[in-house]
Order: structure tokens, then C-alpha cells, then sequence
């Protein structure tokens, strides 16, 4: 039986996700950015929260996490963290590992970068990646952590998986990441059609996730720095991927 997703918001800009076996009804939160909208979910469809599958230690990701485990006594599944901010942890997870919840299956990416522990979480039988902080639609999270050739190896990890898959990432951040994407490649027809799906999603205040795969791979920049042209737009003609990355989030994050 396929899973139920259900995408809410938290806080601000934070993507809010439940993951739901129907078979065995277990649910699990990807992260837990804020416990009263989860629950407030979680009881508009009737179900029990079982797991939470933490992408890294940001407070925005795992600050509702004690208040879930207290009303519910859902395990906590969550990356190997020196920072000690992720807090009673029951099963530690790393590469490859794979993390169940009822039925299905969750296949751990390590994807460091943003945070030396990222991990997105990846539904093969679901065709969906839960990516965190690292790859947004049209962008990616910034380099607090890591070096920009370890977040780059992080995106193309991403980029591996089948274009028919679908991308939940942490925040809703496409509209801003379009406007920064079309100052580098005001020409790419692919960020084109985006740039106005997401205006118009925006425009009926809903939600610009889940992305497909296949189309982030043509109209992210930020996922094509080893492509020519995009080298060429930034003067960089001949630089390796990751230099052309690491030049492209230092645009962004002043822009
Ligand atoms: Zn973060
Ligand atoms: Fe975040």
C-alpha cells in the first residue's frame, strides 16, 4: 500500500511532513521543526505519531521534538551529531542504513554541508526524498559546516536519485531562490516555466513542494555547476564544479 504524505507549514517557512503507513498505521514527522502544528495534523487525519526522522540539529528541525515524544513515546531516529542538541535519541543512523517505519522503508543519505551530520531521507518504494536543509527547489541550503566541495558531493548524491522522484525540502524558500536563480540564468526556458508555477502557487498561497526531480536537475542552478554555461555565466570558464558552486552560494548569500 502506497504511503500518505501531508505537507503543513511550521513556524515560518518551515516545511512540516508526515509520512503515514496505512497498512500498519504508522506515521512518522520528517523533523519536528514545532510540535502544536504537527499534532494539529496528526489528529485532523486520526493518526499516532510512531517515528521522527530528524535531517540535522537545527533548532527550526528538531525544536518540537521532546513535546512529540512526551505525548506520543514515537522513537527518534536521527544522524550521529557532536552538537549534543538533538535530544533523547533512540536509533542512530548513518549511510546506507535503512530506517523502518511500519512497512516502509527509509534509506539514509548522508549529505554534510549544511551540517556535518546532514542526512536526507530517501522512500525508494515512494519515489521521495526528504532533503532537509540541503537541496531546496530552485536552491540549497547554506554552508554553515562544511566546505563547498563536501556540500557540492552532497547535491550530487541528490541529483542521483530518478528524475520521477519527488523533493520535500525543509523550507519554502522557491520564490526567493527563482528570483536569485534568474540573475544567473535569466535565459533557462526550465527556471522559466518554474519561475511562474511557483508564482502562481504563491500567488494561491500554496505550498511550491513536492518538486519533480527531473525538472530541479534543469532549472536548479545550484545543481548544475559542472554544467559549461553555467560556468561561463560566471566568468569561471574551465573552473571545477565545486569552485562554481561555492562562487554561486557566495552570490546567493549576499543577494
Ligand atoms: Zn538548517
Ligand atoms: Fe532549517
Amino acid at each position: 500500500m502506497a504511503a500518505e504524505i501531508r505537507t503543513f507549514t511550521c513556524l515560518t517557512d518551515n516545511f512540516g511532513y508526515l509520512v503515514h503507513d496505512p497498512a500498519t498505521k504508522a506515521t512518522a514527522s520528517i523533523d519536528a521543526p514545532e510540535a502544536a502544528p504537527i499534532i494539529t495534523a496528526l489528529e485532523r487525519e486520526g493518526w499516532t505519531l510512531t517515528d521522527i526522522l530528524i535531517t540535522h540539529h537545527h533548532g527550526d528541525h528538531v525544536g518540537g521534538a521532546v513535546e512529540l515524544t512526551r505525548k506520543y513515546g514515537c522513537r527518534v531516529v536521527a544522524p550521529r551529531d557532536k552538537s549534543g542538541k538533538i535530544a533523547n535519541v533512540d536509533l542512530r543512523i548513518a549511510n546506507g542504513d535503512i530506517v523502518q517505519v511500519g512497512n516502509l522503508l527509509a534509506r539514509v543519505l548522508e549529505t554534510p554541508g549544511h551540517t556535518l551530520e546532514h542526512v536526507a531521507y530517501v522512500f525508494d518504494s515512494e519515489k521521495a526524498v526528504f532533503a532537509g536543509d540541503t537541496l531546496f527547489s530552485i536552491g540549497c541550503g547554506r554552508v554553515f559546516e562544511g566546505t563547498y566541495p563536501m556540500m557540492w558531493d552532497s547535491l550530487l548524491k541528490l541529483r542521483a536519485l530518478p528524475d520521477d522522484f519527488r523533493l520535500y525540502c525543509g523550507h519554502e524558500y522557491t520564490a526567493s531562490n527563482v528570483k536569485f536563480a534568474l540573475t544567473i540564468e535569466p535565459d533557462n526556458p526550465a527556471l522559466q516555466a518554474r519561475a511562474a508555477e511557483v508564482a502562481k502557487l504563491r500567488g494561491e498561497n500554496k505550498p511550491t513542494i513536492p518538486a519533480l526531480l527531473g525538472e530541479e536537475k534543469q532549472a536548479n542552478v545550484f545543481l548544475r555547476a559542472d554544467d559549461p554555461s553555467v560556468a561561463a555565466k560566471l566568468h569561471m570558464k574551465g573552473a571545477d564544479a565545486a569552485s562554481v558552486f561555492g562562487e554561486l552560494r557566495e552570490r546567493k548569500n549576499k543577494s
